[in-house]
């Protein structure tokens, strides 16, 4: 593993750079507490500028309108976004996992119809994957699409829809064979959400935002031509925008981490505990630097995937590995942040004495979802007992 930058990266990171130091919003610190619903519009104003540097997805082939950006310049590009504290983009379902399935299965057709709108964020996709009686079996799904002619009538319903409420378009997993073993029924439809049938409905998070939904379908007409990839080949389909989903995950997560912890040791010489600064608590001390260390070795782990899958072009284990240490030091990180804070860090924004403007109440609600989105922790340990130290399967 070699971390030192090229002549090529360093060139590539000094060019985003200089773009960003004459891009960057500067208004974006009056957004950054606002509800998503609110900040919508500017977070697609901000995309479509990137794009218009031909930064929104530096990973995409040039021909696509990306950069063609290896892993460790895509790990630049995520560092320098975290080094200016630039917002997120608006599509970051589209950009980082959806698109590049569009990409990998769609036709010249659809290509040219959809991949423009994703860059730009003019339309924003959600993920149809997950029902009530299919999360971590996804292969059981149950909505089903039926030919009719020249289109698939759709029935059922999907929940824990992210941006399902913003959404133009959904990636849907349905099934179209019922008659044969249950991973090989299954098809993706490009489905518009604003087609007749189709009823979104928020649902309410303990966080008091509605970042996700359910979504039913009734009798959705949904155009043949609207198949991404061959019809009942979905499975392989829906795991190549999983494996998008964790690889592009943790890419950028050791940065976010690093900025929280770095706020905290500032915190702790602040905040007193027994009449001293708690940075002064040797078991304060020994917790920061624990999660520290942690963040780094995160992030050398990060590095070794890149490496390993440079080299090798196949991804290993890295990717499960990786969900569970990220997700449960995030875990730990927001309930130590309580631990310091007190009653104070439990304020919401809306509280003017509330620490940071409420970051912390809102990421230690949060983070709970962590260890379940993208396949729950006990799903990647199963994936490492049995693919990577050879375990029988547990089921
Ligand atoms: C914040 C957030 C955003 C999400 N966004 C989306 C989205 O945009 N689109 C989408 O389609 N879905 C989304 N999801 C849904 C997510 O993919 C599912 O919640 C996840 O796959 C788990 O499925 P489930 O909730 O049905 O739980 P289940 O699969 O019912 O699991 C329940 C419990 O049983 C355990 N379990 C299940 N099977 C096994 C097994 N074989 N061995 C051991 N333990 C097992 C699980 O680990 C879990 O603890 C999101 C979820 C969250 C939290």
């Amino acid at each position: 593993m070699d971390l030192n930058l090229t002549k090529d990266e360093l060139q590539f990171r000094d060019e985003l750079r200089a773009w960003l130091a004459a891009n960057m919003p500067r208004d974006w610190n009056d957004w950054r507490e606002k509800p998503l619903e609110e900040s919508f519009p500017y977070l697609r104003a901000w995309q479509r500028k990137l794009q218009e540097g031909r930064w929104a997805a530096v990973s995409w082939p040039k021909e696509y309108g990306g950069r063609s950006a290896t892993l460790m310049e895509q790990a630049i590009f995520w560092e320098e976004m975290a080094r200016v504290e630039a917002p997120p983009m608006a599509n970051s379902l589209g950009l980082g996992l959806i698109g590049p399935t569009i990409i990998a299965y769609g036709t010249e057709e659809q290509k040219k119809r959809y991949v423009p709108k994703i860059l730009s964020a003019e339309e924003i996709w959600c993920q149809g994957f997950s029902e009530p009686n299919a999360g971590s079996d996804l292969a059981s799904l149950q909505t089903e699409a039926r030919l009719d002619g020249d289109a698939y009538i759709v029935n059922g319903q999907k929940v824990w829809t992210s941006y399902g409420w913003v959404g133009d378009w959904c990636e849907l997993v349905v099934r179209t064979d019922p008659n044969v073993p249950k991973h090989k029924g299954l098809t993706v439809l490009l489905v518009d959400m604003k087609a007749h049938g189709v009823d979104v409905r928020p649902l309410r998070q303990m966080t008091g935002e509605s970042e996700f939904n359910e979504i039913f379908f009734r009798d959705v007409r949904v155009p043949a031509a609207n198949v991404l990839g061959k019809v009942n080949d979905g499975w392989n389909v829906a795991i190549s925008t999983l494996a998008h989903e964790r690889g592009a995950y943790g890419a950028r997560l050791h940065l976010l981490f690093k900025r929280n912890i770095d706020r905290l040791i500032a915190l702790a010489h602040t905040i007193q505990h027994n009449g001293k600064p708690a940075a002064q608590d040797p078991l304060i001390r020994q917790k920061l630097a624990q999660y520290y260390a942690e963040i780094e070795i995160m992030r050398l782990n990060q590095m070794r995937a890149f490496s390993r899958i440079t080299a090798t072009g196949v991804p290993g284990p890295e990717g499960s590995i990786l969900k569970i240490f990220w997700s449960e030091l995030n875990q730990r990180i927001q309930q130590f942040a309580q631990e310091l804070l007190g009653p104070y860090g439990q304020l919401l924004g809306t509280d003017s004495r509330a620490v940071d403007h409420g970051i912390w109440s809102y990421g230690y609600l949060r983070t709970r979802g962590n260890t379940i989105e993208a396949g729950t922790s006990e799903i990647q340990r199963n994936i490492i007992g049995h693919f990577v130290l050879g375990l029988p399967r547990s089921y």
